[in-house]
């Protein structure tokens, strides 16, 4: 059976370590914030706002959600956007998504600055993150996550063969960026790709985000014993699986469960931007 790749120990290092710095940044007389636009009552986005303010909170920093009607004006939408983006006492702020039909035509990656774009959607993250430059700026919660993990379970990405299935902004396309950045050979496949085992084959490490159960099956899995990221999130019978098939877990090398696995890497790394969000603030005030 292969290992698996839990998201506990690491998420209980990164939080002793958020914590303090919190608290540190707490006795500076600054209390990291974030403040979260939340429109109608989508149950998902319900259940996904209310656990990151658990995490957020949990760590001793600040997190409020603006939450509007579902039939909010843009007019209004809009106000309080730019109310959270000129706030001086929010460090980080996203809107959850998806947004009701009036809004939806909305650039929400420009409605605040990148230095407070938690999410890691704003044009000069993406640029940081497409120049390697990943440092200087806010990278996507999820493939962040995900680095995190595969970091914490010493897999050296340089030279390895990976194939990412999905190519979303939020997790599939820049997933395979940050691992190109690491060093690794990097196909990206989605649903117009031709003989999808031809390229999982071959690779050692796959990263699966299609959002549909038991898509990555044993048949697309070669003899060398990949690891397998499964980022899928899909709720059958009031139960959440991944996107990778049972069968699959003897063919690979390590996988990471569901749940267990990327959700709680995702709401980590919102809290480690949090913090560098902070940093990033105090230097533009100094
Ligand atoms: P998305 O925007 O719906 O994208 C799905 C991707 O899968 C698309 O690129 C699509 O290709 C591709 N696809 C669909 N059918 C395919 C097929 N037969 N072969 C190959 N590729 C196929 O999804 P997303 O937002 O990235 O989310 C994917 C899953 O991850 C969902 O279950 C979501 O809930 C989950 N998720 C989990 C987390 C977490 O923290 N754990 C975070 C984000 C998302 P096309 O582009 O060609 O349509």
């Amino acid at each position: 059976m292969s290992v698996e790749l839990l998201a506990k120990p690491v998420v209980d290092a990164a939080i002793t370590k958020l914590k303090n710095e919190v608290s540190a940044w707490i006795k500076r007389g600054v209390h990291p914030s974030i403040k979260v636009l939340l429109v109608g009552n989508h149950p998902p986005s319900l259940i996904y706002t209310r656990n990151k303010k658990r995490f957020i909170e949990s760590l001793g920093a600040k997190c409020e959600i603006i939450h509007l009607e579902q039939d909010v004006s843009q007019e209004v939408f809009l106000e309080k956007a730019n109310n959270i983006a000129n706030d001086d006492l929010v460090h980080g702020c996203f809107v959850q998504l998806p947004l009701p039909k009036q809004l939806s035509h909305i650039d929400v990656a420009t409605l605040f600055p990148a230095a407070k774009d938690v999410d890691g959607f704003h044009p000069d993250n993406l640029r940081a993150m497409v120049i390697g430059n990943e440092k200087s700026g806010l990278m996507p919660c999820t493939p962040k996550g995900i680095m995190s993990l595969l970091r914490h379970y010493k897999f050296d990405a340089a030279g390895k063969v990976a194939v990412v299935i999905g190519r979303s902004m939020i997790v599939g396309k820049p997933m395979a960026m940050m691992l190109t950045n690491a060093n690794a050979t990097v196909s990206l496949c989605h649903s117009k790709t031709k003989d999808l085992s031809h390229f999982t084959k071959t690779a050692d490490l796959i990263v699966v985000a299609v959002g549909s159960k038991d898509f990555l099956k044993a048949q697309h899995i070669g003899t060398n014993k990949p690891w397998i990221i499964d980022v899928g999130q899909n709720v059958v019978d009031d139960c959440l699986y991944g996107d990778v098939a049972y069968e699959t877990f003897t063919k690979c090398g390590a996988i990471t469960p569901v749940p267990g696995g990327v959700g709680p890497m995702t709401i980590c790394s919102l809290g480690e931007n949090l913090l560098q969000a902070v940093a990033l603030c105090q230097e533009k005030n100094s």
